[in-house]
């Protein structure tokens, strides 16, 4: 495959300028497709680094704020050009980096042109509401202050379109950021942040720095000059972030894990639904936190629905995916890879049927990556492990269930309330889905694993903090209401 990109020693951004890091630490970010391609070398800066960048910000926060929204919407245009003449690069490193399909890598790149477009017309918009004061001659309204320096923290799934929809939302209304990307996919996150660099933005608005999620991550996490923190990634880390910040007083939002039901109703289409949960539930080899994993069957359609399922999960073809007929690529890391094994393992200790996949895929030149089969355990009771912890692998696990009552119950029985869906033609059957479902997401004959740029995007439960990110809802991090009050003397 292309391997003819120069293997590189992916640097800091900080104050307008890519810089080295204190130490001559680095490691590699090699290719889960082929363990023994290096896709770039990533430092791993110190906490010297870390209070630059935060100096950076700090410093450049007083001019950022003063421009207009419309200024500042203008570097975001300019980044979303410049993101879009160079997707085909990203994506393509994405790939490599992470392992997600091509055409999945370049789809999360055209997501990421959309949101800064989106966020750059959010500078045009209102952001406050007059209300009426008892004192008939007074003006009372409300505006927003940004935060300051804004810490972002992200994880590797989505290394360009998580970035972005909490860099775009961040700057615009005026803070500025440092931002550390998860280690295993920072060479991708390094060109993400270029686009920002060439579209001209002022020095130390975005700053970039790469690091262990033990030093940069916990930095962030205690620095005092940063005084909000964005963070996507997984539950422990979330909590961890969650306490540190609210011990110093500081802004946060946390987007964690997923466990991710689909119902199918005795009355859904059962082409489609048996569609939608393997696109929802193995697309990106199963590493989104809204994938399904949990599919909640009633046993009228059972076992014609799990015939149906197991035919098509079949066809699919597991390899490199940067080969144009590749539907699943690898695991992202070695130790992806031995996570999903061991929950395999555990499910089949645990009493669940394996009835496809299961191991490691090793064939047709998959021999040096980490690919695992697409797998479907049935028989599976939602007390089993497989059925509670997020797996974060291509895993379905089928539970069958004799009502839709019962259906919903086992739908909200896990710690986490992200995305769910149900597949019915039933209207009343949708209606007390939309009610009853635990969920932040609620799909209809979707996929669990859809979202739009422009709605709000977040969990109920222990899937987040209870905030939300994207379309206008991100407003509500990124800024402090003031509520002004005006008399003529
Ligand atoms: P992770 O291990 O929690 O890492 C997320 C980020 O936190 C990385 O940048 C990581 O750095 C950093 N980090 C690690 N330890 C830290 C610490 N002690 N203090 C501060 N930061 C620390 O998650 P991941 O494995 O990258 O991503 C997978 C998880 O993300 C899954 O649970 C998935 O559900 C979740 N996710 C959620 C959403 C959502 O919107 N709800 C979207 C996508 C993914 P290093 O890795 O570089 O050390
Ligand atoms: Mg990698």
């Amino acid at each position: 495959m292309a391997t003819n990109v120069e293997v590189k020693r992916c640097l800091n951004f900080i104050n307008g300028e890519w810089v080295k890091a204190a130490n001559d630490d680095v490691q590699a970010s090699t290719n889960p497709a082929n363990a023994e391609e290096i896709v770039g070398y990533v430092q791993k800066s110190t906490k010297e680094d870390l209070d630059q960048a935060v100096a950076a910000a700090s410093d450049a926060a007083k001019a950022w704020r003063k421009l207009s929204g419309a200024e500042r919407g203008s570097y975001l245009f300019k980044a979303a050009d410049i993101l879009e003449s160079r997707l085909d690069d990203i994506a393509e490193t994405m790939t490599r980096e992470m392992g997600k399909t091509f055409p999945e890598a370049k789809g999360e790149t055209a997501r990421g042109v959309a949101i800064l477009r989106y966020y750059a017309g959010e500078g045009m918009r209102k952001v406050g509401d007059v209300i009426p004061s008892t004192d008939s001659k007074a003006l009372m309204f409300t505006t927003r202050a940004p935060l300051g320096v804004v810490g972002v923290i992200t994880p590797w799934n989505f290394p360009v379109a998580i970035p972005i929809w909490k860099i775009a939302p961040a700057i615009i209304y005026g803070n500025t950021v440092v931002f550390k990307p998860a280690q295993e996919a920072a060479v991708t996150a390094a060109k993400v942040v270029e686009c920002f660099e060439a579209a001209g933005l002022p020095a130390g608005v975005v700053n970039f720095i790469t690091g262990a999620g033990s030093v940069i991550g916990q930095g962030i996490i205690d620095h005092e000059r940063i005084n909000g923190i964005t963070f996507t990634g997984s539950d422990a880390v979330g909590k961890q972030v969650g306490q540190g910040a609210l011990a110093r007083g500081a802004k946060y939002q946390l987007e964690m894990g997923g466990k991710n039901p689909v119902i199918v109703a005795a009355d859904a289409d059962l082409d489609l639904a048996v569609e939608a949960t393997i696109s929802g539930g193995l697309r990106s080899t199963g590493q989104k936190c809204t994938a399904t994993s949990r599919v909640i069957v009633e046993s009228s359609i059972y076992e014609e629905f799990r015939e149906k399922l197991v035919a098509k999960v079949k066809e699919i073809k597991v390899g490199n995916g940067l080969e144009g007929d590749t539907w699943m690529g690898p695991c992202s890391s070695e130790g992806q890879l031995n996570t999903v094994l061991s929950y395999i393992e555990k499910g089949i200790e645990e009493g669940a049927q394996l009835i496809h996949g299961g191991k490691r895929y090793t064939e047709n030149g998959c021999e040096k990556g980490y690919y695992v089969e697409p797998t479907v355990f049935d028989n599976v009771s939602n007390d089993m492990v497989i059925a509670q912890e997020e797996i974060f692998g291509p895993v379905l696990a089928l539970i069958k269930v004799d009502s839709l009552e019962e259906a919903l119950k086992v739908a909200n029985d896990v710690k986490f309330g992200l995305s769910a869906s149900i597949f019915t033609t039933n209207i009343q059957n949708m209606l007390d889905f939309v009610e009853d479902i635990d969920a932040g997401l609620v799909r209809i004959n979707a996929e669990s694993a859809g979202v739009e740029l422009q709605a709000p995007f977040g969990g109920m439960k222990q899937s987040s903090s209870h905030s939300r990110e994207q379309g206008q809802a991100a407003i509500e991090f990124f800024t402090s209401i003031k509520t002004v009050f005006v008399k003529g003397s």
